[in-house]
C-alpha cells in the first residue's frame, strides 16, 4: 500500500504539538505538522527534529480558503489521499484575552475559527481520505451538551437527522443572539462552548455522511492542559493532553465512531 498520511492543524505548540510527538513515534507514515504561522511551524518541527523525530511540514490557516485549497492540491499531487485528520486548531477568548472583548465579537470569532473553518478543513480534505482513515476532532470537556440551558436546542443538536446547513444555522443564531446581547438564557455566556458543541453536533453528523465508507470521525476531550490556551493552568502535560487524540487517531477499535471520548479514553455520553 502507498505511503500514509497523516495531518495535525495548529500544531506548532500545544496538544497539537504532542500529538504530532506521538505520531512521529508510532505512525507508519508521513506526519505532516501545520501552523498559520510558517516560522512558528518551521521552529517546531527543528525542535522533533532534534528529538530524533521527522515530521513534515505544511502551511495551513485554517481560516483562509486559499491556504486550505493550497494544501489540498499539495497532499493530493504528493500522495492521493489522507489517513489521518486531527482537527486541532482552535482559538479561545479566555482569561485576560477575553478583557475588554464584547459578546458578540467573541462570537463571531470563535465560531469563525472553532467551528466554520474547521467544516472548511472538513470539506476541502475529506475527498482526500481514503478507506480505513480516521478523523480526530478535538472538542472539549465544554462541548457537553449541559452547557446549553435551553432543553430545545438541546434536542435539535441532537436531531440524528441534523444536517450540516441546520446546525451551520444554529451557529449563525448564536451569533445572531450574541449580536443583539439575547443570547443567555437559552444559549448560556460562552462561544468557546457553543463552538465545541457545535463540532461534536458536527462529528456526529459527519460520522453519519461516511457511515457507507470505513472511515471514523470521533470527537474528544483532551483533559485540562497546561498550555498558552488555559494561561498553564490544566494540570496535564500537552503529552497527556494527546494520549486521548492518539488513542483515536491509531489504537481504537473500529466500533467506536461518532464518539465524544473523554481524556482517559471513556466513550462519554453527549
Ligand atoms: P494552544 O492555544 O496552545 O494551541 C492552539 C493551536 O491552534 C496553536 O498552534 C495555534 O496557532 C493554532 N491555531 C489557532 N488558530 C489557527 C488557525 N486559524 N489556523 C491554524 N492554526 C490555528 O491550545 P491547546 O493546545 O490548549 O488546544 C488544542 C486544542 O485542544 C484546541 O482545539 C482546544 O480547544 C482543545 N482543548 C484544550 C484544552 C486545554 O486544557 N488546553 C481542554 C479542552 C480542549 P498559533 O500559535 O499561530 O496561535
Amino acid at each position: 500500500m502507498s505511503l500514509k498520511v497523516a495531518v495535525v492543524t495548529g500544531a506548532n505548540k500545544g496538544i497539537g504539538f504532542a500529538i504530532v510527538r506521538g505520531l512521529c513515534k508510532r505512525f507508519d507514515g508521513a506526519v505532516y505538522l501545520t501552523s498559520r504561522d510558517e516560522k512558528r511551524g518551521r521552529d517546531a518541527v527543528a525542535a522533533l527534529e532534534n528529538e530524533g523525530l521527522h515530521p513534515k511540514y505544511h502551511q495551513l490557516d485554517i481560516t483562509n480558503p486559499q491556504s486550505l485549497k493550497a494544501f489540498h492540491d499539495y497532499i493530493k499531487e504528493k500522495y492521493g489521499h489522507i489517513d489521518i485528520l486531527v482537527n486541532n486548531a482552535a482559538i479561545a477568548f479566555f482569561f485576560s484575552k477575553a478583557r475588554g472583548v464584547p459578546a458578540a465579537i467573541q462570537a463571531e470569532e470563535t465560531l469563525r475559527v472553532n467551528y466554520f473553518s474547521v467544516l472548511s478543513t472538513c470539506e476541502i480534505l475529506f475527498p482526500l481520505l481514503r478507506n480505513g482513515a480516521r478523523v480526530v476532532n478535538i472538542s472539549s470537556s465544554y462541548g457537553h451538551l449541559s452547557y446549553i440551558p435551553s432543553e430545545k436546542l438541546r434536542q435539535k443538536f441532537q436531531d440524528p437527522n441534523l444536517t450540516v446547513s441546520e446546525l451551520s444555522d444554529l451557529m449563525h443564531q448564536y451569533i445572531a443572539a450574541a449580536k443583539q446581547g439575547t443570547q443567555s438564557k437559552e444559549w448560556g455566556n460562552s462561544s468557546y462552548v457553543v463552538s465545541k458543541v457545535g463540532l461534536i453536533a458536527l462529528t456526529k453528523i459527519h460520522q453519519r455522511l461516511l457511515n457507507d465508507r470505513d472511515i471514523k470521525v470521533n470527537a474528544v476531550h483532551p483533559g485540562y492542559v497546561d498550555t498558552d490556551m488555559t494561561s498553564h493552568m490544566g494540570p496535564l502535560s500537552i503529552e497527556e493532553g494527546a494520549q486521548a487524540p492518539l488513542f483515536l487517531a491509531l489504537d481504537a477499535p473500529d466500533s467506536v465512531k461518532g464518539e465524544f471520548v473523554w481524556f482517559d479514553k471513556r466513550i462519554v455520553s453527549w
